[in-house]
C-alpha cells in the first residue's frame, strides 16, 4: 500500500515511519511537513493512503484534503491530529476523510484501521507468486490474443473497462487493458486482491454498499469504479494468478448469459496463458537440447584437458585445409610434435603436474602459432599443428624451432619447475603426401627420427624415412615368425683368465638365421625388438637355449664355469627376477653360472626401481655385469652403491690401449676402483697381444676378444674351450 505522511512534527514522523514499517505491505513513497508540499507530494505519487496531520507549519491539513479531493484523488486519508473538536471531524469527515485519531490517543486503532485495509492473502501465497511467475507474463508487451478477450468481455457485459489483471507481490498488473490506459494499481486496492481469495466469479454491484470497497481509491477516485465482476483465473495446478474482469461507472447487475459468458472467456484466458507456457516450457527445453548438443560437440571435438582441438577434429581440418590447397596451388606444413622424456614427470610427479604441464605447453604452442593455423592435441604428449598456406618447407622448419623453442624456457607445474623439449617432423603438402593422413603419418615419421638421434630437435620428412620404416615393418612381422620357427640361434664367444690360464666363462650373443639374408648380428634386430615391445620373448628363448647349452656341455664334461647373456634395458623391471629363476629351475642350471650383462645407461636411468631389481638379482644367487662400461653416464664415485660382481670395460677403451695415454689411464682408474669395491674386470674387444699385456699388468681378471675367439657356434666354442683348458696359454696360441 503506497502511503504518504503529513506531519510537521519530526519527532511523530519519525515514529509514524518506524511503526509502518512493520509491515511489510506498506511502502512510504514520501513524506511531507507543509500544505503546499503535501498536496505537490500525493498529486504526484498518487498514494494508496495519506497520513494527515491537521496543523502544519505553514498550513493546514484541511486545506491538504480539499485540494487533493478536488483534483480527483481517491486516495484513502486517516487525520491524525490533535485537535479533535467534534466540528473539525464533521468538516474532514465532509471532504471525504476516511479516518480522525487522536494522535496521543488513538495511534493503535489507526494502525488497526490501515492492517484492516490490506486485502487478506490467498493461504497459498507464495505457491502462488511462483506459478505465476513461472509463466513469464508479468510486465511483458500487450498481446493480441489477450486484447480480443478482454475486448469481447467488455462486449458481452456492455462494460466500458475489462481487464486481465494478475496479481504480484504488490501490484495488479494489466495482461490486457480495454478501456483505460493505467496498466496497473497498488494490490492493496485491487477488487482482484480479492477476487483470487475464492473459486468463483465475484460480483460487486455497487461498490458504494459494499463496506469493503466504498472508500477505495480507485471508488472515490479514478476510474470511478461503481460496478465489478471478476472471474479468478486458476491455473491447472490450482493456484489463482489473476482475473479477467469487467468494471462499469454505474451500478448495476449481469445477467446469466453475461455471467457465463464472462467465465467462459476467463477459461479461454487461461486456455491461452497455458498454452504460452508450454510454448515457453518447449522453447527452454530445446535450448537445454542445443546447449546440451553444443556441450557434446566440444567434448566430442575438443580435447577435454587443453581444450585443443582432438585428433578427430585436427583430422577433418587437415582434409579441409587439403582440399582448399588442391584448388589454390598453395602449400601447407604439417608438424608433428613430441614431448621428450614427458613419461618419468608423469610417473615420479604424479599425473597432476603432468596434466598441468600439457596444459602449459598447449598454451605456449598456441601463443607461438598464427590465429589461422590449428594446434591439435593428438592424445598424451603428442600435439599436431597445420601451417595454413605456407611458403615452403624452410618456413615450416623455422616455425617448428619457432615452438622447440618456445618449450625450453622451464615451466611451473603444480609448483615444480620442469624443463621440457620437444621432437618435432614436418611434412609438407603437397610435395610429402597428398592426403591429410599421409601428412600426418609422415610428420609422425620425422618426428620419431628426431627423436631417434636424441631429440630436442626438427626434422623434415624424406622418401627415406618412408623405406626405413616399410623395412623395419617388415623386419618386425619376419622376427616374430622367426621367434616361432627357431630362427634364433646363438654364438658364443669364451672369456678367460690368462695370469691364472683358466676359463671364467662364455658369453652367448644371439644371432638370426634368417632364411634370405642368411646369419643376421643382433643390431639387426635387437634394437627393432626393443622398440616393438617383444624383447622379452628373445631374452626368454636366448636364456632357455643358453642354459640348456651349459647343460649340454656339463654332460659332455665340458666344464664351463658361467654362462653370460645379455639383458636389455626396458627388461629391468617387476617379473624379471621370477622369470629368471623359473628358467634356472627349468634347466637345472645353478644361479650362481648365470651373469646378467646389463648396459651402465640402464643403472643410471631409473635409481630405485633398478636397484630393487637389481638387489633380487642377486639375492637369487645370480651375477651381475655391467656391459659397454665407460661410455655410460655413471660415475665411478656411484659404482659402489651398485650390487654388480663384474665390470666390461667398454671396446672402445680397449681398442687404442697401446698408443692412447687417455684409455690407459681411465682403464687403469677403472680397474684400480673396481679391485677396491671387490668387483671384477673383463676387457672387451682385446685384439693384440699388446692389449693383453697392458691389462695383465693392470690387473684385470678377465678378457673377452677376438684375440681369443670370436663369437662361434656351440661346437666351435667347445672345441675352443677344451683346446684352452689343455692348453693354458692361447697367447702363445695366438703367437
Ligand atoms: P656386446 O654385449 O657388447 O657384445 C659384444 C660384441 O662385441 C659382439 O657383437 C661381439 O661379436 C663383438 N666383439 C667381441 N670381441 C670383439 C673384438 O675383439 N673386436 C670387435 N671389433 N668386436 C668384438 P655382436 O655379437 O654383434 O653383438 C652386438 C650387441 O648386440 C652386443 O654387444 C649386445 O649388446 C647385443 N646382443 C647380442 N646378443 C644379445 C641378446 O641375446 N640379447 C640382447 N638384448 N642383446 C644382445
Ligand atoms: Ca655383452
Ligand atoms: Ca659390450
Amino acid at each position: 500500500m503506497k502511503t504518504v505522511i503529513v506531519e510537521d512534527s519530526e519527532l511523530i514522523r519519525t515514529q509514524l515511519q518506524r511503526l509502518l514499517r512493520q509491515q511489510p505491505r506498506i511502502q512510504i513513497v514520501g513524506t511531507a511537513t507543509e500544505e503546499t508540499e503535501a498536496t505537490a507530494l500525493i498529486l504526484r505519487t498518487q498514494p494508496d493512503l495519506v497520513l494527515l496531520d491537521l496543523s502544519l507549519a505553514p498550513g493546514s491539513g484541511v486545506h491538504v484534503l480539499r485540494k487533493i479531493r478536488e483534483a480527483g484523488c481517491g486516495a484513502r486519508v486517516l487525520i491524525l491530529t490533535n485537535n479533535t473538536g467534534q466540528s473539525l471531524r464533521l468538516a474532514c469527515q465532509q471532504l471525504g476523510a476516511n479516518g480522525f485519531f487522536d494522535k496521543s490517543t488513538e495511534l493503535a486503532e489507526c494502525l488497526a484501521q490501515i492492517d484492516a485495509l490490506l486485502p487478506p492473502l490467498p493461504n497459498n501465497e507464495s505457491l502462488r507468486l511462483e506459478a505465476l511467475h513461472g509463466t513469464h507474463l508479468v510486465d511483458t508487451p500487450e498481446q493480441e490474443a489477450f486484447d480480443n478477450l478482454t475486448q469481447l468481455a467488455a462486449r458481452i457485459t456492455d462494460a466500458p473497462i475489462a481487464l486481465i489483471s494478475l496479481v504480484t507481490e504488490d501490484r495488479q498488473w494489466f495482461l490486457s487493458h480495454c478501456g483505460t490506459e493505467v496498466r496497473e494499481t497498488s494490490r492493496s486496492i485491487a477488487f482482484c486482491a480479492h477476487t483470487i481469495l475464492r473459486n468463483e466469479m465475484m460480483v460487486i454491484e455497487d461498490a458504494l454498499e459494499d463496506p469493503r470497497f466504498h472508500d477505495n481509491p480507485l471508488v472515490a477516485g479514478g476510474p470511478r469504479i461503481r460496478f465489478y465482476a471478476g472471474v479468478p483465473l486458476v491455473l491447472p495446478s490450482g493456484e489463482a494468478v489473476g482475473t479477467l474482469c469487467v468494471i462499469d461507472h454505474q451500478p448495476r447487475h449481469l445477467s446469466d448469459g453475461q455471467r457465463s459468458a464472462l467465465k467462459t472467456l476467463a477459461s479461454s484466458v487461461l486456455a491461452e496463458i497455458e498454452l504460452r507456457r508450454r510454448l515457453l516450457h518447449l522453447e527452454q527445453e530445446s535450448e537445454r537440447r542445443r546447449a546440451a548438443e553444443s556441450h557434446i560437440l566440444h567434448l566430442a571435438t575438443r580435447d577435454p584437458l587443453t581444450a585443443l582441438p582432438n585428433r578427430a577434429t585436427f583430422r577433418d581440418r587437415l582434409d579441409q585445409h587439403v582440399r582448399f590447397a588442391q584448388r589454390r596451388h598453395t602449400r601447407i606444413g604439417v608438424l608433428f610434435i613430441d614431448l621428450d622424456h614427458f613419461k618419468p614427470i608423469n610417473d615420479s610427479l604424479g599425473h597432476d603436474v603432468g596434466d598441468d604441464a600439457l596444459v602449459k605447453a598447449a598454451e605456449r604452442l598456441t601463443k607461438v602459432i598464427r590465429n589461422s593455423d590449428t594446434v591439435a592435441r593428438l592424445g598424451g604428449d603428442e600435439f599436431a599443428v597445420i601451417l595454413a598456406d605456407i611458403a615452403g618447407h624452410a618456413d615450416a622448419v623455422q616455425v617448428a624451432t619457432k615452438i622447440i623453442n618456445s618449450l625450453r624456457t622451464p615451466f611451473i607445474a603444480k609448483g615444480h619447475t620442469l624443463h621440457l623439449s620437444a621432437s618435432v617432423g614436418v611434412a609438407m603438402y603437397p610435395e610429402h603426401g597428398g592426403q591429410g593422413d599421409q601428412l600426418l603419418r609422415h610428420a609422425d615419421l620425422a618426428m620419431y627420427q628426431a627423436k631417434q638421434t636424441g631429440g630436442d630437435k626438427t626434422c623434415l620428412y624424406s622418401r627415406a624415412l618412408s623405406e626405413r620404416a616399410e623395412e623395419t615393418q617388415a623386419l618386425d612381422t619376419d622376427l616374430r615368425e622367426a621367434l616361432r620357427r627357431d630362427e634364433l640361434i646363438l654364438h658364443f664367444q669364451p672369456q678367460a683368465n690368462l695370469s691364472a690360464g683358466t676359463l671364467c666363462g662364455v658369453e652367448a650373443l644371439v644371432r638370426w638365421r634368417h632364411p634370405h639374408f642368411g646369419i643376421l648380428p643382433p643390431d639387426h634386430f635387437i634394437p627393432l625388438a626393443e622398440q616393438r615391445g617383444f624383447i622379452g620373448e628373445v631374452t626368454r628363448k636366448v636364456l632357455d637355449m643358453a642354459l640348456r647349452q651349459l647343460r649340454d656341455w656339463d654332460e659332455q664334461g665340458l666344464e664351463v664355469p658361467r654362462i653370460a647373456i645379455n639383458v636389455s634395458p626396458s627388461e629391468i623391471r617387476a617379473n624379471f627376477a621370477e622369470m629368471i629363476e623359473a628358467a634356472l629351475f627349468r634347466n637345472g642350471v645353478e644361479p650362481q653360472r648365470l651373469e646378467l650383462e646389463i648396459t651402465e645407461s640402464t643403472l643410471s636411468s631409473d635409481g630405485v626401481e633398478t636397484m630393487q631389481l637389481l638387489e633380487q638379482l642377486r639375492s637369487i644367487g645370480v651375477s651381475i655385469a655391467i656391459d659397454d662400461f665407460g661410455v655410460g653416464y655413471s660415475s665411478l664415485s656411484q659404482l659402489h652403491r651398485l650390487p654388480i660382481d663384474c665390470l666390461k670395460i667398454d671396446r672402445s677403451f680397449i681398442e687404442d690401449l697401446e698408443t692412447s695415454q687417455f684409455d690407459l689411464s681411465i682403464v687403469d682408474a677403472i680397474i684400480t676402483m673396481a679391485g677396491a669395491m671387490k668387483v671384477r674386470t673383463l676387457a672387451e674387444g682385446v685384439e693384440k697381444d699388446g692389449q693383453l699385456h697392458i691389462l695383465e699388468g693392470m690387473g684385470c681378471h678377465c678378457v673377452q676378444g677376438y684375440l681369443l675367439s670370436r663369437p662361434v657356434p656351440a661346437p666351435e666354442a667347445a672345441a675352443w674351450m677344451t683346446d684352452f683348458m689343455r692348453q693354458p696359454r692361447p697367447l702363445e696360441l695366438a703367437s
